[in-house]
């Protein structure tokens, strides 16, 4: 197994282990690509959401929330396009019976190329040190410049072939390429076929008086539609945006790699709404913003690139991705794109209204362009963990196992320890809770000796273990606990609100934004 599967594997078993995530109804053996939180992973997933929201709705004046309904007009996905559009190529080995998304394998096949520049430049980092012209080493080197030959012949050749709806040629290129089921070996192919990704249901009980909806696919189409009821509502001017969390739903082909690819996740979105002709303008203040964003998160800079879409999709006249270097190598985390003024645009059509905006400057209506911001919740919470889950060999050559949660994040933010279970130190213990709960998340923990609860601490990931000992009876101190340095300091009991607010307040986070 290589170290990254083998490291999936660990979180895959420590998230439920731990409490943070579940197999779906488990007992009957679960079903594929659908997840439940336990009561650490939903805290995690409240605060990562809370972090985005605040960061949005809270710090930026011009934008403004929403929480629309999951089902939906089915007009709307005829308008957004998703009925006709929203489809994955797909193509199944004809021995292994596995079935893979057609671009999924081009793009892995391309990500050897990149694996290949990567080992080059690293190489030459290693030999030249400080004296190393990475950009030079890049624009010249034979090597790097032919595997990045490579990598946009083969892009173009794919881009052309999606615009074509050419699927016969895709399959001839999956051909061509030599490219193997990963998991077999097999060249075996089947043709390529488009598959919808939408989950229909069906509105109304009474057989014949039903209509077909859709699960939505993504929450943007509520913004869209609700465009000018939040713009008179709330009184906002362009350029302004609208925020929103909630699930979303898709029949994903391939759905493996634990809660990257769900049939059911939850998307954070904000659509933010322009004059036309300076879209470009706020797409690049997007791309710059919404980095910062995770630069500030503290996962690690390293593993952020942006990616540039080769096949932009419908609706796009610009679009990236942040990606992030999970346990299976760099993938999407969040879109970014340029959606013109499709949607709109498109909306107007399909529901004979307006839905276009008066500049009061200059006095004239138009239909906004919109640049989106996309995230996955769920992969913003394999993100955290991945980073977070560190093996570590102690001086005294002991191991733990911590989980480095960025500190606001943290599902737990302090655990509070009697000594013993006696002598009022439990008392003691509780009447801290008692003064920090309502602005910190705490936990009450008795069992077992300190070292074995600082260790179950660990594996949660919570930053502070407040310990309550005799002397804290008299002198109204008590030892608390950092995770990661693990370095122990004697504070007073009074000082510990404010301690706990300059140290796991989300507040920390947002004021560096
Ligand atoms: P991918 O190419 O990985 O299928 P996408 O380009 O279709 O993703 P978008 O439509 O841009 O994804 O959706 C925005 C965000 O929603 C993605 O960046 C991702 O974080 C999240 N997302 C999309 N599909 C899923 C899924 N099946 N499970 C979990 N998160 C998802």
């Amino acid at each position: 197994m290589k170290p990254q599967e083998d490291k999936l594997k660990r979180i895959i078993g420590h998230a439920k282990e731990y409490g943070f995530v579940f197999p779906s109804s488990e007992i009957y053996d679960g079903l594929s690509a659908t997840y439940d939180y336990g009561p650490y992973g939903v805290e995690l997933k409240n605060n990562l959401r809370n972090y985005w929201w605040q960061a949005m709705v809270k710090l930026n004046e011009n934008i403004v929330g929403l929480d629309a309904a999951i089902f939906m007009h089915p007009t709307t996905w005829k308008a957004s396009g998703h009925v006709d559009a929203f489809n994955d190529p797909l193509i199944d080995n004809k021995d292994s019976k596995k079935r893979y998304r057609a671009d999924v394998l081009i793009e892995d096949h391309i990500e050897k190329y990149r694996v290949k520049i990567e080992k080059d430049v690293a190489k030459g980092i290693k030999r030249f040190g400080d004296s190393f012209d990475e950009v030079q080493f890049r624009a010249t080197n034979p090597n790097v410049l032919r595997n990045q030959a490579k990598i946009d012949e083969i892009e173009g050749q794919f881009k052309s072939l999606m615009e074509a709806e050419d699927l016969a040629g895709v399959k001839k290129l999956i051909e061509d390429l030599g490219i193997a089921d990963p998991e077999t070996g097999s060249k075996n192919w089947t043709d390529v076929r488009q598959f919808n990704l939408m989950f229909k249901t069906e509105l109304g009980s009474v057989a014949g008086d039903s209509s077909d909806i859709y699960l939505r696919p993504e929450t943007a189409q509520g913004i869209f539609v609700n465009f000018l009821n939040v713009q008179k509502s709330s009184r906002m001017k362009i350029p302004f945006g609208i925020a929103q969390t909630g699930k979303a739903f898709r029949n994903e082909i391939i759905a493996r790699q634990f809660i990257f690819r769900m049939r059911e996740f939850e998307q954070m979105e904000m659509q933010f709404f322009v004059k036309p002709g300076t879209e470009l303008e706020w797409y690049e203040h997007w791309k710059s913003a919404r980095i910062k964003w995770h630069e500030i998160l503290g996962l690690g800079e390293e593993n952020y690139r942006f990616h540039d879409h080769v096949k932009l999709a419908h609706y796009a006249n610009a679009a990236c991705d942040i990606e992030f270097n999970f346990p299976m190598g760099f993938k999407e985390l969040e879109g970014i794109h340029s959606r013109t003024d499709f949607d709109l645009k498109s909306h107007e059509e399909f529901s004979g209204k307006k839905l276009q905006y008066f500049d009061p400057e200059d006095k004239e209506n138009y239909v906004p362009y919109v640049v989106e911001t996309s995230i996955g919740l769920d992969r913003l919470f394999l993100a955290t963990l991945s980073a977070a889950f560190v093996d570590e060999t102690l001086e005294d050559g002991s191991t733990r196992m911590v989980l480095r949660i960025p500190h606001a994040l943290a599902p737990v933010k302090a655990a509070v320890m009697p000594l013993l279970k006696k002598d009022g130190l439990p008392e003691k213990a509780r009447e801290i809770i008692d003064r920090l709960k309502i602005d910190f998340n705490c936990q009450y923990d008795e069992k077992d000796s300190i070292g074995k609860r600082y260790r179950r601490q660990d594996a949660i990931g919570t930053p502070y273990c407040i310990t309550v000992d005799h002397d804290s009876l008299e002198d109204n101190m008590v030892t608390i606990r950092e995770r990661d340095s693990m370095k122990q300091e004697r504070v007073a009991i009074e000082d510990l609100p404010s301690i706990m607010n300059q140290k796991v307040s989300m507040a920390q986070l947002l004021q560096k934004l």
